[in-house]
């Protein structure tokens, strides 16, 4: 019964990164998926039909048109097959990049909700026989790549990283950007973007790490090894801080998602790699003091660049599906805050109450200075659950759980 624009589904489902355990700053690492074939014994792509050069942006713009009807009824009956018979598949990553976001939608809170149509905008040819597609998404933009398969169907689809054409550095004195030929048009725009976004970190949180960075821009989610499909961009703390690193999925890619177009794919992605480098910031020039926990890296990380979620967070709100901070069910894996990285449903939502939680200190309890008090006290109480909580809470602001818990829930009623 209910109509909603997609760009919900990447509100609802997309996590903002995956961070590094405090704990364990000295390693980097990815998550390995051994489910997933290494794009090296990948079947070749699909290659362009023969009469590639009969193509007219028009008549590729009706069979791009014709794919997203299937996707959009694929998504709707929640079929799968439907789904693969849009989606390219000899491309191994690629194929699992969008059935794992469509997984991962249909299992959430949100799995039944109604799309409406998506509308192709604007087709343009890209190298080896990909055509871009901007296309409206309830309201949203978003940028596929799709090629013709041998029976002339068009299909969603991504070049390969030998496809990417020659790697390029871009230096300055802050960090490195490593991208592609494929991403020329953006990597200036990008290496602006993450100057002014490291900017915003240090004065928001009033320290300057010293450390230069990486950046990896990945126009493709195929490139090894292979990474969560549930996130735009990630920070990995290096064994040496000059071997941190922020990886972040291209625009005018799949991985990337929709974007609000009054904002352009640049606001977006400006307030993800503020994220990014709040993570960064935190670990380089604040974590030897202080502890915290997920829900709180996170919350810092989407508070610093101000991305409330709130129309993912107020619709929860209303549904009553608040994410609690402790389960009280609890059980092998309980689904709360505390555990939000674990959350089997739900944990692109659990960054919108992860922003709420810091927002809510930080109205209620002096600013900024009132999360620090709370993250040195975390640092000093032992323990877990409700009662680590109590203790945590009781040192930094005087309140029990229960007093902080009810003030968080009605402050969420109130405020989304
Ligand atoms: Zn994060």
């Amino acid at each position: 019964m209910h109509r909603v624009s997609l760009i919900l589904l990447f509100i609802f489902v997309l996590t903002a990164c995956v961070s590094q355990p405090a704990q364990s700053p000295g390693a980097t690492t990815v998550v390995p998926d051994p489910t997933v074939a290494p794009t090296t014994s990948a079947p070749a792509p699909v290659e362009p039909t023969p009469m590639a050069a009969e193509l007219t942006p028009a008549v590729v713009a009706a069979g791009i048109q014709q794919a997203l009807d299937t996707y959009i009824e694929a998504y709707n009956s929640n079929n799968v097959e439907l789904l693969r018979s849009v989606v390219d598949q000899t491309n191994a990553p690629f194929r699992r990049l969008v059935e794992e976001r469509f997984n991962t939608f249909q299992s959430s809170s949100f799995g039944g909700m109604q799309f409406s149509a998506m509308r192709v905008l604007e087709v343009k040819a890209r190298p080896h026989g990909f055509w871009q597609a901007t296309i409206n998404d309830g309201g949203f933009h978003r940028d596929i790549l799709f090629i013709q398969a041998g029976d002339g169907r068009w299909v969603m689809s991504e070049p390969t990283e030998e496809q990417l054409g020659e790697k390029i550095k871009i230096d300055n004195e802050y960090f490195t950007l490593n991208t592609y030929e494929w991403a020329a048009e953006v990597n200036d725009v990008i290496e602006d973007m993450v100057i002014r976004a490291r900017q915003q970190v240090i004065d928001v949180l009033g320290r300057t790490p010293d450390n230069k960075f990486n950046v990896y821009l990945r126009p493709i989610f195929g490139i090894t090894p292979p990474v969560n499909p549930n996130s735009l961009a990630w920070y990995s703390a290096g064994s040496r801080p000059r071997n941190d690193r922020v990886d972040i999925f291209a625009p005018f890619s799949y991985a990337f998602g929709s974007y609000d177009p009054n904002v352009g794919w640049e606001g977006e992605l400006y307030s993800t790699i503020v994220h990014e480098l709040t993570h960064w910031a935190y670990t380089r020039a604040f974590a030897q003091e202080y502890r915290i926990t997920d829900w709180m890296s996170e919350g810092l990380a989407e508070y610093v660049s101000n991305n409330p979620r709130r129309g993912a967070v107020s619709a929860a709100v209303r549904m009553g599906r608040i994410i609690p901070l402790v389960d009280p069910n609890g059980g092998v894996r309980p689904q709360d805050m505390d555990h939000m990285t674990t959350l089997e449903v739900d944990r692109g939502l659990a960054y919108g109450f992860a922003y709420s939680l810091v927002a809510y200190i930080v109205e209620t309890q002096g600013g900024l200075d009132g999360f620090w008090r709370f993250a040195a006290a975390v640092r000093d109480t032992p323990g877990t659950g409700i009662e680590f909580y109590d203790k945590a809470l009781q040192k930094a602001f005087g309140m029990t759980y229960e007093e902080f818990d009810a003030g968080w829930r009605q402050w969420l009623k109130e405020n989304y």
